[in-house]
């Protein structure tokens, strides 16, 4: 295998998805801790405090001492190259939370283990099946009073529609957590020190070993006799091909703050995960291993550097090797240009990069050239890789200027913004141009909407809450190409028909309840979440 192939081969690039506080946080940086990247626990999270020091970020995010963009972390781990891609949740939940989920080749979920499914574990869920990328289960904190853990299983199956495969099983929880049974081996791991900001020392010991009384006491003992024999014979088989397709997680127990299980879940991760994918290019398939170099553009970064009103555009490589001094092709732009100050984050620093292999992210910077989506390939090729999906936005507010003069910065900065790809921008059949309706996937984008348009464009917004949750595009389907009218509609008080700035037609609701609602009384209509 050469050189380059053996780069492409080690790489594993996934996203880490949970609810708010199941310990994705600590988790992402137990991983940092084990690759070595970091020596100590605790330097990574740069939430409240750290984050501010290492890079020069918009003025709202000093405020408020969050970040708003997804973060991308590279570490080694065993002759492996691994890029975690960070899914921000909280109030600084966007639509870049989604789009980060289209560069990863899989997804880590953690999951609360007192707590289960929660709603955003479900939202993002519903994004990593939608690719059907293979999906693994943390579920966390078992150093805590945990819920059954068959009753976990069980929740995860129905709630998100996933089989599951215990990959391994825990052995008591709270202060009697005392290690997991791997299924495989057959062999118990047995914690005996508790990691905190180093890692955790572990023993191992056979099913049958006479010592096991001792070692974790004859009540769990006999319970995990039990829960195994009921496992083996309930539970699906194991298929590996099953796990690569996204229709089985493997589930890992475990607890991030103390790292009991980290390193089990990291080397079976590690094991059943695969090199970077190959990526549809509509008819093409672009190979990772193919030589010429190719990228497309997940997520834009405003701003970053206030002085330079710059840009930071990120990309996936999905194949080859990028050189920082080759030139390549901007297929929606039609330019061959050069990368310029090619970026990766390593742990918690920033660092010019000179080369690139397919699974990496790295932020170039954009001069206001490219969109979300755009594909970077080889001069002499213009192939371009599939869109990224729009996503439905959940939140809605009606946007002015209160200055009515100002109406034309007013526009250019909102197109400005939504080019960008931070809001979606829609308007109502009749509304002349003097108001737009924003939707936005995550509430603080309305902030960073009134902040950068009184920063960038002078504008001072006016800005009115609207009662819509929900947003379905339109499909026709009796056949006529033309606009739906209104009128031509049965539509609830709380259904509302807007469309975007392409012409597309969409619907506004206010619950769930009103999409049936709607469904049942406009069968010429489809609607369509993504
Ligand atoms: P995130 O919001 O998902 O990134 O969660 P964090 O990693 O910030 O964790 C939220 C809180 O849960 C913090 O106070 C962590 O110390 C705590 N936490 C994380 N993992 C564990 C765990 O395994 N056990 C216990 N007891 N607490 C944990």
């Amino acid at each position: 295998m050469s050189k380059y192939e053996s780069e492409i081969n080690r790489r594993r690039t996934f996203a880490i998805i949970s609810h708010p506080d199941a310990g994705k946080t600590t988790l992402t940086e137990k991983f940092l801790l084990y690759g070595g990247a970091i020596a100590q626990a605790g330097q990574v999270k740069g939430k409240k405090n750290t984050r501010a020091a290492t890079s020069d970020w918009m003025e709202i995010e000093k405020q408020r001492g969050i970040s708003v963009t997804s973060s991308v972390m590279q570490f080694q781990y065993e002759g492996y190259c691994i890029n975690i891609l960070d899914t921000p949740g909280h109030q600084d939940f966007s639509e870049d939370t989604y789009r980060t989920l289209m560069a990863a080749d899989s997804a880590v979920m953690v999951i609360d283990a007192a707590k289960g499914v929660e709603a955003q574990t479900r939202k993002l869920f519903k994004v990593c099946a939608m690719r059907d990328i293979p999906i693994f289960t943390f579920i966390n904190k078992m150093d805590r009073e945990a819920r059954d853990s068959f009753e976990l299983l069980e929740e995860l199956e129905t709630e998100l529609g996933i089989e599951t495969y215990p990959v391994n099983w825990p052995i008591g929880c709270g202060k009697d957590f005392k290690g997991v049974y791997d299924r495989e081996s057959q062999k118990i791991i047995h914690f005996t020190s508790n990691g905190g900001a180093k890692a955790a020392t572990a023993t191992e010991v056979a099913l049958g070993d006479p010592n096991l009384d001792g070692l974790i006491g004859a009540v769990l003992h006999q319970k995990l006799t039990d829960e195994i024999e009921l496992l083996d014979g309930a539970s699906a088989e194991f298929d590996l091909d099953r796990v690569r397709h996204g229709k089985l997680s493997p589930v890992f127990f475990g607890s991030a703050l103390t790292n009991f299980g980290v390193e089990p879940f990291l080397e079976h991760f590690l094991k059943m995960t695969t090199a970077p994918l190959p990526r549809k290019a509509g008819e093409e398939v672009i190979d990772s291993m193919d030589e010429d170099f190719s990228a497309f553009v997940f997520k834009i970064q405003a701003n970053m550097n206030k002085a330079h009103r710059d840009r930071i555009a990120f990309m996936r490589v999905c194949s080859g090797r990028f050189d920082a001094d080759k030139e390549v092709y901007h297929v929606q732009g039609g330019k061959k240009l050069r990368l310029s100050r090619p970026q990766q984050l390593m742990a918690a620093e920033r660092e010019i990069i000179e080369e690139a292999y397919a699974g990496d992210i790295i932020g170039v910077f954009d001069p206001g050239i490219f969109s979300i989506g755009d594909t970077l390939c080889a001069p002499g090729k213009k192939f371009k890789f599939d869109p990224i999906p729009t996503f439905a936005p959940e939140h809605f507010r009606r946007v002015r200027s209160l200055d009515t003069m100002k109406r034309k910065q007013f526009l250019k900065g909102m197109e400005q913004i939504a080019q960008e790809g931070a809001i979606q921008i829609f308007k109502t059949p009749y509304s002349g141009m003097e108001e737009v309706i924003v939707g936005v996937v995550g509430t603080l984008q309305f902030d960073v909407l009134e902040y950068r348009l009184k920063n960038e464009y002078n504008v001072d917004l006016y800005m009115e809450g609207l009662p819509y949750e929900y947003l379905r595009w339109i499909e026709r389907t009796d056949g006529i190409e033309e606009p739906v009218k209104e009128e031509d509609l049965n539509l609830g008080t709380d259904t509302k028909l807007v469309e975007d700035y392409k012409g597309n037609q969409l619907l506004l609701f206010g619950s769930q309840w009103a999409i049936h609602w709607t469904e049942d009384r406009n069968k010429q209509l489809k609607l369509l979440e993504f």
